[in-house]
């Protein structure tokens, strides 16, 4: 059964957009830019089995098959933040074929802290890696021809969350920061109202073309185009 409704927004990056009846978070796949044989990075990988029993990795797997990436060519996944739906799958991805991963350093912690917890309270077993590297604010070199991922920490949702933004292309990843007109909850652990406003007005300012959220776009693809993207971000600003 195939759940993801895949957006192709640009040449090398594709957003898999969760379209089941249960939670799941939204994926994107930037493909051919690491060095070596495993080019391509994932986003937010997502749940293996959601609470309504959908088989969300295995309709993640066959959405990304129709645009010829294959599981195995993953190497580094990127986790926005710890959250059981959106790296659950983690560990599955790396024993399928070597990725490595990566999150913020405060995200870690937590994740061995507290985090672990969450997914106990949701009755699953937490993945088990090991992060290459922790993600900084600030540029981020990743391999050939010069690509490149801009990093912006932006606590609030969770300790540690990540935004992900692509100068070359426009293109901005929130993770569970900012939605469809709504944003990130904070009434679970290690969540920060105050810091998720502070972390929302810092994504306000940059140039965005293509914001692909966590969760809740807009039907059928993700928010697109500066004038929508810039409402949205005002829209959500009147919450605070
Ligand atoms: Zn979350």
């Amino acid at each position: 059964m195939k759940f993801h409704n895949s957006v192709r927004l640009q040449d090398n990056v594709y957003g898999y957009i969760w379209q089941g009846m249960g939670n799941n978070c939204n994926t994107t796949v930037i493909t051919g830019v690491l060095k070596g044989d495993k080019q391509h990075i994932i986003v937010d990988p997502g749940h293996i089995t959601n609470e309504a029993g959908e088989d969300c990795i295995g309709s993640l797997e066959q959405a990304m098959a129709q645009d010829n990436i294959k599981m195995q060519e993953i190497g580094l996944i990127i986790n926005t933040h710890s959250h059981p739906d959106h790296c659950q799958s983690n560990e599955l991805i790396i024993n399928r074929g070597g990725a490595q991963v990566t999150l913020s350093e405060e995200e870690d912690k937590f994740r061995n802290t507290v985090g672990e917890r969450m997914y106990t309270m949701f009755g699953m077993k937490p993945p088990h890696f090991t992060p290459l590297f922790f993600l900084k604010e600030g540029e981020l070199d990743l391999g050939k021809d010069g690509f490149k991922v801009q990093v912006i920490l932006t606590p609030g949702h969770s300790p540690g969350s990540v935004c992900l933004y692509l100068p070359d292309t426009k293109i901005l990843i929130t993770g569970d920061v900012i939605f469809y007109m709504s944003v990130g909850r904070t009434d679970f652990p290690g969540g920060d109202t105050l810091m998720l406003k502070k972390s929302i007005d810092k994504l306000a300012v940059l140039d965005v073309e293509y914001l692909v959220p966590g969760h809740n776009t807009e039907p059928n693809g993700i928010i697109r185009g500066k004038d929508r993207i810039k409402r949205n971000f005002e829209a959500v600003q009147m919450f605070f």
